[in-house]
C-alpha cells in the first residue's frame, strides 16, 4: 500500500520537479507509515529517486513512450497504482501532468485535488492545502474518496535529500492505443526551462522590440535563470510562444520573478502569483504590478537592467 509516484523526465533525465514530488511523497508516507514507489518512464537514472526517498521504481522501458502521451501515461500509472495498491498518487504541476492527472482519477475513481503546496495538515481525514482563485487564497480540502490523487505545485514543497536506496524493478503494463499520435516537436536547448527554474527573468512590452531582449538574456544567465514573457510579446513574435506566461500561458511558481517593462494584468498575474518573491521594474509608478510585488524599482529598463547586469557580475 505505498504511495506512488509519477515522476517525469526529459531525454530520460528526470525533471527537477520529479525529485520534488518525491521528497513530498515520502513526507506524506511518513505520516501514513508507509513507503514511496516511483514510475519512471525510460529514464537513464532511474537509482536517483531513492536519494529522495523512493523505495522502489517501477521503471518502464518502452520506446513507444518516449513521447508524452496522457492516456497511455494514465493507463500505465493506472496499472502501477493497482498492482501497488496505492491509496494516494501524486503528480507534478507540468502541463503535461494536468492533462494526465484527471485521466488517472477517472480511471482509478479517485479524488483529485491540484495546486497543493504542503504535505497533508491530517492524513485521517486526509486534507490538503492548495491554492485557490488563480493563486489568490488557499483552502484546505478534504479528499474522501478511497483513493487520492494529488497535483503538487512547483517550487511548493522543494527538494529533500533521505538516506536510502530505491530497488528498480522493470514494469510492463498493458498500454491500450490512445488513438492520438503525439509527436515531440520541442528543440532540444541548454536553457534553463521555465517550470524547473528558481528564478524567473520575464520581459513585457516595455521593452519595446525583440532587438532589445539580449539584456533580458544577459541578465538570466547572470542569475542561472529561465526568461520568460508576457502574452503581447510572444503573439507579436518577439519571443518564442514557449515563454509566454500567465492564464493562457505556462504557471510559474519561481522562488523569484523578475518582471520588466510587464504592466501586471490579472491574466498575466494568474500565472505567476505562486513565485515567492516578485521584482517589478517599471517606469509607472502607477503600474498595477507594483500592487503584486515584493520590491519594485519605478525606473527605465534600459538604465536599470544594465547595471543591474553589473552589480551581480561583479558580486
Ligand atoms: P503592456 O500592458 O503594454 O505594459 C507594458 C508595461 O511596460 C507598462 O506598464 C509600461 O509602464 C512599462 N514600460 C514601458 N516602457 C518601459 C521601460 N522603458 N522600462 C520599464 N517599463 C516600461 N497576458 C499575459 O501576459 N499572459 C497571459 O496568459 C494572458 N492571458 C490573457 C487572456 C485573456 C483572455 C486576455 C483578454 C488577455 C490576456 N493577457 C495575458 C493579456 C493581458 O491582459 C495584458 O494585455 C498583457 O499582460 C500586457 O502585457 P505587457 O504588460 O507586456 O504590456
Amino acid at each position: 500500500m505505498s504511495i506512488l509516484v509519477y515522476t517525469e523526465s526529459e531525454n530520460g533525465k528526470f525533471k527537477k520537479a520529479a525529485l520534488e514530488v518525491v521528497s513530498y511523497a515520502k513526507a506524506v508516507a511518513d505520516q501514513m507509515g508507509t513507503s514511496v514507489t516511483a514510475v519512471a518512464f525510460n529514464a537513464d537514472n532511474a537509482e536517483t529517486l531513492g536519494n529522495y526517498g523512493a523505495s522502489k521504481v517501477l521503471l518502464v522501458k518502452d520506446e513507444g513512450l518516449k513521447v508524452f502521451n496522457a492516456k497511455k501515461y494514465a493507463a500505465a500509472l493506472e496499472a502501477a497504482a493497482k498492482n501497488e495498491e496505492s491509496k494516494v498518487v501524486v503528480v507534478s504541476a507540468s502541463a503535461n501532468s494536468k492533462y494526465l492527472a484527471p485521466l488517472l482519477a477517472v480511471g482509478l475513481d479517485a479524488g483529485y485535488v491540484s495546486n497543493v503546496v504542503a504535505a497533508p495538515s491530517n492524513v485521517s481525514p486526509f486534507t490538503v492545502k492548495h491554492s485557490a482563485f488563480t493563486n489568490k487564497a488557499f483552502a484546505n480540502t478534504e479528499i474522501t474518496t478511497a483513493i487520492k490523487v494529488i497535483g503538487l505545485s512547483n517550487n511548493s514543497f522543494g527538494l529533500v535529500e533521505s538516506e536510502g536506496n530505491a530497488s528498480i524493478e522493470d514494469f510492463s503494463p498493458s498500454i491500450p492505443e490512445s488513438g492520438v499520435k503525439v509527436e515531440s516537436v520541442d528543440k532540444a536547448t541548454d536553457k534553463v526551462s521555465i517550470a524547473d527554474a528558481e528564478i524567473v527573468v520575464s520581459g513585457g512590452r516595455g521593452l519595446k522590440g525583440p532587438e532589445n531582449w539580449g539584456m533580458i538574456e544577459e541578465l538570466a544567465e547572470v542569475l542561472g535563470a529561465a526568461t520568460a514573457c508576457s502574452k503581447p510579446v510572444s503573439d507579436l513574435g518577439w519571443r518564442p510562444h514557449g515563454e509566454h506566461v500567465g492564464q493562457t500561458g505556462k504557471p510559474v511558481a519561481s522562488n523569484l520573478y523578475i518582471a520588466i517593462g510587464i504592466s501586471g494584468a490579472i491574466q498575466h498575474l494568474a500565472g505567476i502569483n505562486s513565485s515567492k518573491v516578485k521584482v517589478v521594474i517599471n517606469t509607472d509608478p502607477e503600474a498595477p504590478f507594483f500592487k503584486a510585488a515584493d520590491y519594485g524599482i519605478v525606473g527605465d529598463a534600459f538604465e536599470v537592467v544594465p547595471k543591474l547586469i553589473e552589480k551581480l557580475k561583479a558580486f
